[in-house]
């Protein structure tokens, strides 16, 4: 899916939301999911396409209501930069919600204001996604203005087709 914000494009590929699609919280018992977002500056221009993921570890905390997302991610990412010859960089995070239509907790909102100030990457914008069971919302953390807003909100049908 293409995301037109104006300024720049922001590409999420499909092989990045299939397995979190398939994290989703459909079951009573399942927990909480999450990682981080990897992607790149698409040459010459602004925008960028979010083409990888970090997918949960044993370290992280996960409960129904709760994920957070242990360190050792860090070491994944690593990998995929150097794997990628120094081009797949640290670009957000993701994590499920057991709900529907999900809403960022106020737990959600500070973490990604700490991540957007404590972050080394050089990206300029951070993006964020929550897939609840029906439906997922992608946001934009802007890290100069300091500012949050959602850019997205939808169902699962665009991508499913291509599956
Ligand atoms: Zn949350």
């Amino acid at each position: 899916m293409i995301i037109d914000i104006g300024n720049k494009k922001i590409k999420i590929n499909n092989d990045t939301l299939i397995p979190i699609y398939d994290y989703r919280q459909i079951r009573p018992n399942d927990c909480e999911a999450g990682g981080m977002l990897i992607g790149s500056i698409i040459r010459n221009s602004n925008d960028i396409v979010i083409e990888d993921l970090t997918l949960p570890i044993k370290e992280d905390i996960r409960s129904r209501v709760k994920y957070v997302r242990s360190e050792k991610h860090n070491e994944l990412l690593e990998q995929k930069w150097i794997e990628s010859q120094y081009t797949k960089m640290y670009f957000g995070e993701w994590h499920t919600h057991p709900q529907n239509n999900p809403f960022p907790s106020s737990q959600d909102i500070i973490n990604w204001m700490n991540l957007m100030k404590k972050s080394k990457t050089e990206a300029e914008i951070l993006v964020f996604l929550i897939a609840g069971n029906s439906s997922f919302k992608v946001w934009i953390g802007d890290r100069k203005r300091k500012t949050i807003h959602q850019i997205y909100g939808g169902d699962y049908s665009e991508f499913k087709m291509v599956r």
